[in-house]
């Protein structure tokens, strides 16, 4: 049976790159059995009245992954998908993102199986308030700290820092990041993840000679990833192909006036029927003739049916965990080039831990330092990772997950089995 025709599990992707890089390590296999399960999973089924004047049930959850090196950090994703094999990778690469970016947090995830464009925006409101309250069990500015992810934005984090504050009588902003501004949110969250896409790519390119103007590239996914990353890499001078979103992609082989196209989605809602190009499918978007592919849509989209036909000669990977293993294998027989998830898209977290840290002292930074401490952090990451593949002759998530791995490793040596 393909690949493809298997049920696909996040959780099965996400354990078999951890046990790669340890058979890089010299661990302690106890050790490795500790880190293969997550500490702790809430599943909650919560009710919530629709506009009709009817009840539905909810199912959400709240992994946390490790705990060991500080509060776990880890967005909220609202798709009809979730379960909990998805939250648990997820969590499960929180852990490795946080512990490879050096922040002082361990890794969690959370979600709710819904499709938030059905509800309407008083449901939605419902239903985050309820699952916040739900969840509440779990999330503190100490403790687990929620952000965005698929499906949720600064609104959705207001509604949870409001919910969790009216139980307590007094404001907590640091109970999550990715808020609006208005409430103690960080310049810089809302395009970080996009900036440190481009930023790693961009280092990515450098290593091979790759000039930005020789370079066409193909982006996934038009949300608050992929929009971002297009439009950075567009401003750096490549030539931006291919994009597409759920209804549909677009090709333009001279490449696309990103600025255009962004006035054309506010417009429409999506980038379909944008005129100044030609219409492709998700999948041609994926094979489409580029330098650079950047998925930044949900996770196992590049599968063994689609890598054979993939062009780019770097793959950086916006969204979490984009390559089936089989997929990801093809490509790495062929000499295509990562920049891994838990790297390339870590600028979201990492600018949550500036607006955490700003949200604990009361006080902000500017804009300017905070684009400045991303790009420094960014590089800085991508350099090790990128001196530890070239050293142990591994590929780079293989490397970038040794780092990771080794970091919480050494915190629970530090730390001991509790009692
Ligand atoms: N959801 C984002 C991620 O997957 C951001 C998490 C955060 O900022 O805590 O990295």
């Amino acid at each position: 049976m393909s690949a493809s025709k298997r049920r696909y599990s996040a959780s099965d992707v996400a354990l078999a790159q951890f046990e790669r890089a340890v058979a890089h390590m010299d661990l302690d296999p106890d050790l490795v059995a500790y880190l293969r399960e997550p500490r702790r999973e809430l599943i909650v089924h919560f009710p919530v009245y629709l506009d009709n004047g009817h009840m539905r049930m909810f199912t959400g959850y709240r992994v946390h992954h490790s705990t060991v090196r500080g509060p776990t950090k880890g967005g909220i994703r609202y798709h009809p998908d979730v379960n909990l094999d998805e939250v648990r990778a997820l969590a499960m690469w929180m852990t490795w993102k946080n512990a490879l970016m050096n922040l002082p947090y361990g890794g969690a995830k959370g979600g709710v199986a819904v499709d938030p464009r059905q509800l309407s925006r008083n449901e939605l409101r419902r239903l985050t308030r309820r699952f916040a309250s739900e969840i509440s069990l779990l999330i503190s500015p100490e403790g687990d700290i929620p952000a965005p992810d698929v499906g949720t934005n600064p609104q959705v984090m207001a509604w949870i820092m409001d919910t969790y504050s009216v139980a307590r009588g007094y404001a907590t902003p640091a109970v999550v990041t990715g808020k609006p501004l208005s409430i103690g949110g960080s310049e810089g969250r809302t395009e970080a993840t996009g900036i440190g896409v481009t930023i790693t790519a961009m280092a990515m390119m450098n290593k091979f000679g790759m000039k930005p103007e020789n370079t066409r590239v193909a982006v996934q996914g038009f949300g608050n990833v992929g929009s971002v990353a297009a439009r950075k890499m567009w401003e750096e001078g490549c030539k931006v192909v291919a994009v597409s979103d759920v209804n549909g992609g677009i090709y333009n082989e001279n490449g696309l006036n990103i600025s255009n196209l962004l006035e054309h989605v506010a417009r429409t809602g999506t980038v379909v029927d944008y005129p100044d190009a030609d219409p492709i499918s998700n999948r041609e978007t994926l094979t489409a003739p580029c330098d650079v592919l950047i998925p930044a849509a949900l996770e196992g989209q590049i599968d063994d049916t689609v890598a054979p036909d993939i062009q780019a000669r770097i793959i950086a990977e916006g969204a979490n965990g984009p390559c089936t293993l089989e997929g990801e294998q093809i490509l790495l027989e062929r000499g295509v080039e990562f920049v891994p998830d838990i790297l390339c898209n870590a600028g979201g977290v990492l600018v949550s831990y500036f607006e955490w840290v700003q949200s604990l002292q009361s006080f902000f930074w500017s804009e300017d330092e905070i684009l400045a401490r991303l790009r420094r952090l960014m590089i800085e990451a991508f350099e090790q990772v990128w001196d530890a593949s070239r050293q142990q002759e591994i590929d780079m998530r293989t490397a970038a997950y040794t780092i990771a791995i080794q970091r919480v490793v050494d915190a629970i040596e530090a730390r001991g089995i509790y009692p």
